[in-house]
């Protein structure tokens, strides 16, 4: 059920609530993080009994996660509500998981409804989204690694799910494709542009730092070019409103038999800037992301084993050809994917993890340089070490 307040300043849970000049949502009577709803204030409590009236007025909250954006409280165990930490922020995820609802999908989280904001002056927009909680969930990065480690270590059974996650986004697609548009004409160039320059940024970051992983991707920049230009020759396709942000960290798991996979996080791409993230694009962009991230994966679980192990990217060859056949073994609208731009994408999304890396989680780097290495013959014209996990701290992927 959705719900709607109205006025400059409404009342939740006896803190008036506004839109500073900057656009941030703030709660007043709070400064700094203090400005934010936080479990225990009875804010999501009082947003999910709006959109859900059957939640006691008592209800627990507790805390889930905090982005720079948003806030995430649970409330009475069963609902997750997110409130905005910027006008608009979440109307893209609303709008999303509400056409994903109405479809009937269990591929992501259930869906309770949203509670919409009708200011005066800045029109509507939702404030807060309330979902269903998972209780008992992991996400990728931490499930996908033990099954891994499991595999290469214990000899556990080979772990079926890439084929499950290749389904799973099948179907979401089949659900968001349903509107899909043809790009424009000059989407190939753009597309190669795009990706171009995210090489290039991760060309510039890498040398800045140096040291190794800065001399096996020079060796290995003409290959990924290579990939990139692949880009400038595809046909425009079909583009729509996509994940835009998909790896297997947004893939929770909750325990049961079998266990339930769950798509979270719809707010699309983190790195670029509110006004683009909203923006359509092509199938092949959410699958090649997500390839990339079975590779990361494959990393990770390097690290968590102390050595650079063969078998573990053997795994992510079988991982990648699973995931990839079961998506298009279940998609329907079979037009939405070109495979064309798998490459280009995939060595893109590597650039742009190395990017991301540099600027705002240096230990990340050993992952996509890993994959990179792998994935791309070297030129040898600079001498370079051959890869190696960095020492693996045990609470930290
Ligand atoms: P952010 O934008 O901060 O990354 P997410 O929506 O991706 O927010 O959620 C962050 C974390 O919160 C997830 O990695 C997961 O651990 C947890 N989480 C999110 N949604 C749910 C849910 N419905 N049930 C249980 N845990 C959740
Ligand atoms: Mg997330």
């Amino acid at each position: 059920m959705n719900s709607v307040l109205g006025g400059e300043r409404p009342e939740i849970a006896g803190r008036a609530v506004f839109v500073a000049p900057d656009d941030g949502v703030v709660f007043d009577g709070g400064v700094g993080s203090d400005a934010r709803p936080s479990a225990g204030d009875g804010i999501a409590r009082e947003l999910a009994r709006l959109v859900d009236p059957s939640v006691p007025a008592d209800a627990a909250e507790r805390a889930i996660a905090v982005d720079q954006t948003n806030t995430s409280v649970i409330v009475d165990e069963r609902l997750v509500v997110k409130v905005v930490g910027r006008w608009a922020a979440a109307e893209r995820a609303a709008h999303l998981l509400e056409r994903l609802a109405d479809a009937g999908s269990t591929d992501v989280a259930g869906y309770a409804g949203r509670v919409d904001w009708r200011h005066p002056t800045r029109g509507t927009s939702t404030l807060a989204v309330v979902t269903e909680y998972l209780p008992g969930a992991q996400d990728g990065w931490d499930w996908a690694v033990d099954d891994v480690v499991a595999l290469l270590a214990d000899g556990a059974p080979e772990p079926d799910f890439p084929a499950i996650l290749g389904a799973t986004v099948a179907r979401l697609h089949d659900v968001l494709g349903a509107d899909a548009a043809p790009a424009p004409d000059d989407a190939a160039a753009a597309r190669e542009r795009r990706a171009a320059a995210a090489l290039d940024a991760a060309l510039e970051a890498t040398a800045r730092t140096g040291g190794p992983a800065a001399a096996r991707l020079a060796n290995r920049a003409a290959s990924v070019h290579r990939d990139i230009r692949s880009l400038g020759a595809t046909a425009p396709g079909l583009v729509f409103d996509l994940h835009g942000d998909l790896h297997v960290g947004q893939v929770l798991r909750s325990p049961g038999s079998p266990p339930r996979y769950t798509v979270i996080d719809f707010d699309g791409d983190p790195q670029l800037d509110a006004s683009e993230r909203g923006r359509t694009d092509g199938a092949a962009r959410d699958v090649a992301h997500l390839l990339v991230s079975l590779d990361l994966v494959a990393a990770v679980a390097q690290k968590r084993l102390g050595r650079a192990e063969p078998a573990a990217f053997a795994w992510a060859d079988r991982a990648r050809s699973d995931l990839l056949d079961a998506y298009r073994a279940t998609l329907v609208r079979s037009g939405l994917f070109d495979p064309a731009l798998v490459p280009g994408l995939e060595a893109e999304q590597l650039a742009a993890e190395l990017t991301y890396a540099d600027r705002f989680l240096p230990r990340w780097r050993y992952a996509p340089d890993a994959a990179i290495t792998h994935r791309h013959p070297s030129t040898d014209d600079h001498p370079e070490d051959p890869w190696t996990p960095p020492p693996s701290e045990p609470t930290s992927s």
